[in-house]
């Protein structure tokens, strides 16, 4: 390696900065794992599957195992049927549920909206899994009738679909029960419903009348979730749910385990990260949601109060306006799509954050801000 100019000093003093002004992306930055800090003496790894414990005992497959029942919990998944592991991020829990679905149902073919997140496309384009985009309404949930006539088109077929509890630009909630009701029309009996809920499925349990992610009402058959959005983690990590009986598993003599999961090697130190949170922040989880939809709305009243464009769906965090200046979109980290910028208010973004950004967004000179 040549000589470098980088330093970790420089480096944390740059993340200080860049964390005070970020505003794009769903992360909540509002974390502190100080108690984690000694594991990082540890070689961790849960390879293999989550409830087989294996020949490699560096690994904290107890408290993934808890940290899946929280989750199996929030959805009402059956306790004796719940089956999941913590994954590398949200991606995996979407290309995990719906690789359940095409090995359920070989010769599938998978729905999902435009607005799905691109990690849908790229589930069918690796396990080439037919893929029939389906229309979306203009704020992004999917359009039922689209999807109807596209399963009408294909009804020999069985029918793996993509739900989306929060899309990535606008945040809007694909309503399940109209799902399922429309499959139930058309007597569609072969199908796998994948629920991506990255961020969505941390807050929809939490909001009164929001349709809940739920195993026992629902035909699902699997859930994913970001763990480092709403929760939040120094690192990326995931959560995938399944019914354990449509889980297909294979034994590997040299894990003593069994091959169930996406990657061999697997994070262990992120499922203590998760865990942690859950035991420290499990009973404040509704206060968090509450307090990010009031201040969503707050940050959606004063846009639309300037007679300027602003979204904000229901059960949702994401206000959605017109792209800003491109200092102001560098400046707080914002995600773009075409014309169009989002917020997702998470906990880190209190009051202050937000008006802060609000004001700087209306400087009509905004070159005097440094990036
Ligand atoms: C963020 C996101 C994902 C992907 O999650 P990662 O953890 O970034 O891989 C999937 N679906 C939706 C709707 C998302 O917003």
């Amino acid at each position: 390696m040549p000589d470098s100019c980088l330093s970790i000093d420089a480096l944390l003093e740059r993340l200080e900065h860049r964390t005070k002004f970020h505003a794009g992306y769903p992360y909540n930055l509002q974390i502190d794992y100080q108690k984690i800090l000694p594991l990082l003496e540890y070689m961790l790894n849960n390879l293999g599957d989550p409830y087989v414990e294996g020949n490699y005992g560096l690994n904290t497959k107890d408290f993934e195992r808890e940290v899946i029942q929280f989750f199996a919990n929030l959805y009402h998944l059956p306790i004796d049927d719940t089956w999941g592991y913590i994954t590398s991020c949200g991606t995996e829990g979407n290309l995990y549920g719906i690789l359940l679905g095409r090995e359920l149902y070989p010769n599938g073919i998978l729905y999902g909206s435009q607005d799905c997140h691109y990690s849908v496309a790229k589930a069918a384009k690796m396990f080439r899994i037919p893929f029939v985009e389906v229309q979306s309404q203009n704020h992004g949930e999917i359009e039922y009738s689209s999807l109807r006539q596209a399963l009408i088109n294909n009804r020999n077929s069985p029918a793996i679909i993509n739900v989306n509890v929060g899309t990535t630009v606008t945040g809007a909630v694909d309503d399940l029960s109209k799902v399922i009701q429309i499959l139930e029309e058309l007597k569609i009996t072969d199908f796998h419903i994948h629920v991506d809920g990255a961020l969505g499925g941390m807050l929809v349990p939490f909001i009164e009348g929001a349709i809940n992610i739920d195993f026992s009402k629902y035909p699902i058959g699997s859930v994913a979730v970001s763990g480092h959005k709403f929760i939040g983690s120094p690192v990326p990590c995931g959560i995938v749910l399944a019914r354990k009986h449509q889980v297909k598993s294979s034994d590997v003599e040299y894990l003593g385990s069994t091959d169930t999961t996406i990657t061999g090697s697997r994070n262990g130190l992120t499922p203590v990260i998760l865990w942690d949170a859950i035991q420290r922040r499990q009973h404040m989880f509704a206060l968090e949601v509450a307090q990010c939809l009031q201040n969503a709305e707050y940050l959606y009243n004063q846009i639309v109060a300037t007679d300027q464009f602003a979204l904000l769906n229901p059960f949702s965090t994401t206000v959605v306006f017109q792209r800003p200046v491109e200092l102001i979109v560098k400046r707080w980290q914002l995600a773009c799509y075409g014309k169009i910028a989002h917020i997702v208010v998470m906990q880190n973004h209190t009051r202050p954050v937000l008006s802060q950004f609000l004001q700087e967004a209306e400087i009509k000179n905004p070159y005097c801000l440094v990036v």
